[in-house]
């Protein structure tokens, strides 16, 4: 299935089973010449029926299109090497890219990092069913990279790339001036907070998302385009929550660091407020899944506090504790 937007600009919402964001919205840009895909699904079945069957309805033959990747996540870009054909650029940042192909190669294996976290040894042996693990490209894909304000043009569309580093260290949007439309990827979303953790060789991804959110909110977005749920304001008006959400939960953060010094990532996550499924969870009911993401959030916004010298830490054997400064 898929739903006409506006012109020639479709999305298929493609499932994303077992997975709090419910579904992606990859989006169609669609010519006789030739077609664009923006992002595509976890290389699982039930994402790879939904695209097969929206871009055969669409009447999109991959021989004459081309995929673009907003960023290196496996709900974006997992099923990119099997929708491709042979003629097809596979378009993604090059940090991304070249992160993604490196994780095949090199079995991106950060248990080393989660276990500084505070992971126990029982939950560092799951790493392998952590999503980024299990729905991932699996063949090697040959990338296009693209750079920020790089132009690429279909169906009448002049879309400039856009760099907005945080949610991954090489997430792009794509904007098209002339008709005002931006594709957000998951830069911003609107029903849900995007995820930010932290990153091998990225220091400081939320000083650099708040950067790149402050980035976006000065051009002019008639459509802006999410590649999860829905639209409820304008980008700028979201811009300004989400900054407010991440200050409240640095306080938050804060606060729970004043009355538990000495914790550790984990712990310190283990204590602040969660929603999952709309709902507030306690930590132990939290699937494993789940505190991948959460303690990763937790870490992201230590780091932030540590690079403005707001938190110390300290080594303790294998595990990092946090103090207040
Ligand atoms: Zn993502």
């Amino acid at each position: 299935m898929y739903n006409h937007i506006e012109g020639n600009i479709y999305t298929i919402p493609v499932p994303l089973p077992n997975n709090p964001l419910r579904c992606l919205n990859s989006y169609v840009i669609k010519d006789d010449k030739r077609s664009l895909v923006i992002d595509t699904g976890f290389r699982m079945p039930e994402c790879l029926e939904a695209m097969t069957t929206g871009l055969n309805e669409l009447d999109i033959d991959m021989n004459n299109a081309d995929i673009f990747l907003t960023h290196l996540h496996s709900d974006h870009s997992g099923l990119a090497p099997d929708l491709a054909s042979s003629s097809s650029h596979i378009f993604i940042s090059r940090t991304d890219g070249e992160m993604l192909l490196d994780g095949l190669t090199n079995s991106w294996d950060r248990t080393a990092e989660f276990r500084t976290y505070g992971f126990s040894a029982e939950e560092l042996s799951c790493w392998s069913d952590n999503p980024s693990q299990k729905y991932r490209q699996e063949k090697l894909a040959t990338f296009t990279y693209i750079a920020d304000g790089d132009i690429l043009e279909y169906g009448g569309h002049r879309l400039q790339a856009i760099s907005t580093p945080g949610h991954t260290p090489g997430h792009l949007c794509l904007y098209d001036r002339d008709n005002k439309i931006m594709f957000l990827g998951d830069h911003v979303l609107f029903n849900i907070t995007p995820n930010i953790t932290c990153w091998p060789n990225f220091p400081d991804p939320l000083g650099h998302y708040v950067h790149s959110l402050m980035d976006i909110s000065i051009y002019d977005i008639r459509l802006p385009l999410p590649a999860h749920r829905q639209v409820t304001s304008t980008v700028a008006e979201r811009v300004g929550t989400i900054i407010e959400h991440h200050g409240a939960r640095i306080r938050e953060l804060l606060d729970v660091l004043d009355v538990n010094p000495g914790s550790s990532t984990y712990e310190l996550a283990g204590k602040m407020t969660w929603r999952v499924h709309g709902k507030t969870n306690s930590w132990a009911d939290f699937p494993l899944t789940q505190k991948w993401f959460a303690v990763g959030e937790a870490a992201a916004h230590l780091e932030y506090l540590l690079a403005r010298n707001r938190v110390r830490r300290e080594l303790d054997g294998t595990i990092w504790r946090y103090y207040s400064v």
